[in-house]
């Protein structure tokens, strides 16, 4: 077993000695089993919450109402969910009870996938009652039960299963596909933040063609804000996407160049998307500087306002479209020769340009930014005498 599950070995072990089971499930076994690095390793247990935390010193209620409780040992927290099963969903998308309950069944049948819905004892032992383990011999993505019902229930799942595929280059399955084919608009019933979470997801995943084509196939896209009028172009990104974009930056960078948005347009579709305000100025960033890419329009000043970390996105993104037109090393360092890279290196402040005589107001505000991109470019020297001097011919 990988070391974060012996590390979280004592966890099991202290909730087995009271008399409870206790199990890992969920995407860590699922990795696990495939090969795959784990992220996070997520213990089920028979004990109530109440039982969880009578055994141990340090807990924390994370979820308490759904039956999680964070168990901290060493520095180190681990998420314990008692099972429960779940009813209700009137919503299609929340629950509208759950009831814990003592048998480990139970709560692996409220799971989304057979490949999620898998136990793993700490000898060793994997518990599989729907056959999550053909299904990942196969490579499929298969709901547990009957999909129809489980996406009407959380209609998220659908959203997930494109994005797994993207993730596992796992095919899913027909009956699962049809469901998603059926359920789609309940989508609309989800909130914009969870889906955002699952679309960044997929087209980070190492096989993006995989999980989008079912996207696409199935309709599922029009349900996504600012999508329905966008198939051709979420066809070509699927065509042009060989593997998974770098953050959510690259993606949304990559969904507006696909779309031919403008920095405004992408503005709103982000918004849409309720997306926080440092990911819009980000991607609207590196839009502008796709745009001069792609137009071989790259000069000293884009690069100064893309700022290193931008630059190598946009031109990873650039290059999801077209054959390279710059090589990201030679953009870096071009970068890397700016005489200045902020504002603040300018050696020259507003205080010094008014002791010169410039009237604070708009001619102050005017010279400064003159001067930043003459610095920038090259054509003045970042030294106060000179910076003063060409500010002072630059208003007559
Ligand atoms: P990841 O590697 O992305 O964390 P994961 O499978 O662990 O993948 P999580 O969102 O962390 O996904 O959820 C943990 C487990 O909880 C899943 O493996 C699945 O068993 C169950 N689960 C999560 N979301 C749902 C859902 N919407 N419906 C049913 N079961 C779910
Ligand atoms: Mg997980």
């Amino acid at each position: 077993l990988p070391e974060e599950f012996l590390t979280a070995r004592p966890i099991i072990d202290t909730i087995e000695a009271a008399g409870f089971e206790a199990y890992y499930v969920g995407g860590s076994v699922r990795d696990t089993l495939l090969g795959l690095p784990i992220h996070d390793v997520d213990i089920a247990t028979s004990a109530y919450p109440e039982e969880v935390k009578g055994l141990f010193k340090r807990t924390v209620d994370t979820g308490i109402e759904h039956g999680t409780v964070m168990i901290l040992d060493h520095g180190t927290g681990y998420e314990t969910t008692t099972f429960r099963t779940e009813s209700g969903y009137q919503d299609y998308r929340r629950p509208d009870a759950v009831q814990f309950v003592r048998s480990l069944k139970e709560d692996l049948k409220r799971r989304d996938f057979t490949i999620n819905a898998l136990a793993l004892k700490t000898d060793g032992t994997v518990i599989d009652y729907f056959d999550g383990l053909r299904d990942l011999e196969q490579h499929q993505i298969r709901a547990v039960g009957n999909p129809e019902d489980r996406f009407n229930e959380d209609a998220l799942r659908m959203m997930r299963a494109v994005r797994f595929a993207s993730q596992l280059n796992f095919k899913i399955d027909d009956q699962t596909v049809a469901g998603i084919a059926h359920h789609g608009q309940l989508l609309t019933k989800i909130a914009v933040e969870r889906i955002h979470v699952e679309f960044v997801k997929l087209l980070q995943g190492q096989w993006p063609a995989k999980g989008l084509n079912v996207f696409l196939d199935t309709g599922l896209y029009q349900y996504c804000p600012g999508f329905a009028d966008q198939k051709a172009a979420l066809v070509t990104l699927a065509e042009h996407l060989k593997t998974g974009l770098s953050n959510e930056t690259a993606v949304w960078t990559a969904i507006a160049t696909a779309f031919q948005l403008s920095t405004s347009q992408l503005g709103k579709l982000l918004k849409s998307w309720k997306s926080a305000n440092q990911l819009i100025t980000d991607s609207q960033t590196a839009l502008t500087a796709v745009q001069a890419i792609l137009a071989d329009q790259v000069d000293d000043w884009l690069l100064y306002q893309t700022g290193s970390a931008l630059i190598g996105i946009a031109n990873e993104v650039a290059q999801v479209f077209e054959p390279a037109h710059y090589e990201t090393s030679a953009l870096q360092q071009q970068y890397d020769q700016l005489p200045i890279k902020t504002k603040k290196a300018l050696q020259v402040t507003g205080q010094d340009l008014m002791q010169a005589g410039i009237k604070p107001g708009p001619d102050l505000g005017k010279s400064l930014q003159y001067l930043e991109r003459q610095v920038v470019t090259g054509q003045v020297a970042n030294e106060s005498v000179t910076l003063v001097a060409a500010a002072l011919a630059y208003l007559n």
